[in-house]
């Protein structure tokens, strides 16, 4: 049986978060990015959507949690864990004790774990795309400089940006001087 088909008959065809049953497709769980029938979940359009940008979750469509979270697919408990995580970050309370019910394998919370940390510590401009050593960017308001009078302008290019250790935060040189900024007051060129 090809990977696909297996992944079909384990799931009954029917999304693994959610149990839709609208254009499912394999997902590989992060840090993972094959498709196997240990690294993948079958899932729906709309959680997979969700999944890669938990910044736009539908509330009330996690809701479905409640059931998937006790499925025995480690990947599928890991998809879980790491939405109950963003939801509850969020202020829903009720994802938070779904988490303190939740039972995962060691081995299976690194998993959920790793995954999640990667997406946390990159720098990010105000689209939430992800920023990189040596990028450009635009400076999308005036900003202050720390410690003297000068403004940077909105629109100021920064060229060749670097990374700092707080995500928070890239830096770069902008009319012949170097500065921090914060990433989020950025635009990726
Ligand atoms: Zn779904």
């Amino acid at each position: 049986m090809s990977t696909e088909a297996t992944l079909l008959a384990r799931c009954e065809s029917k999304c693994e978060l959610c149990s839709s049953t609208s254009s499912l497709a394999p997902f590989a769980v992060a840090p993972q990015t094959l498709i196997t029938v240990d690294y993948a979940a079958m899932l729906c359009d709309t959680c997979r959507t969700q999944v890669e940008s938990p910044e736009d979750m539908d509330v009330n469509h996690w809701r479905c949690l409640n059931d998937s979270m006790w499925s025995q697919v480690p990947q599928v408990q890991v998809l879980a864990w790491r939405q109950l995580t963003h939801l509850s970050r969020k202020g829903e309370t009720w994802a938070n004790e779904l988490l303190d019910m939740m039972y995962m394998e060691d081995e299976t919370k690194n998993w959920a774990e790793i995954g999640m940390d990667e997406d946390e510590e990159k720098a990010r401009d105000v689209n939430g795309v992800i920023l990189q050593k040596g990028d450009d960017v635009t400076v999308i308001k005036d900003l202050p400089v720390k410690g003297s009078s000068t403004i940077i302008k909105q629109g100021t290019v920064v060229r060749g940006i670097s990374l700092d250790a707080d995500p928070r935060l890239i830096s770069g040189k902008a009319n012949g001087q170097s500065m921090y900024l914060i990433a989020e007051y950025c635009r990726k060129k």
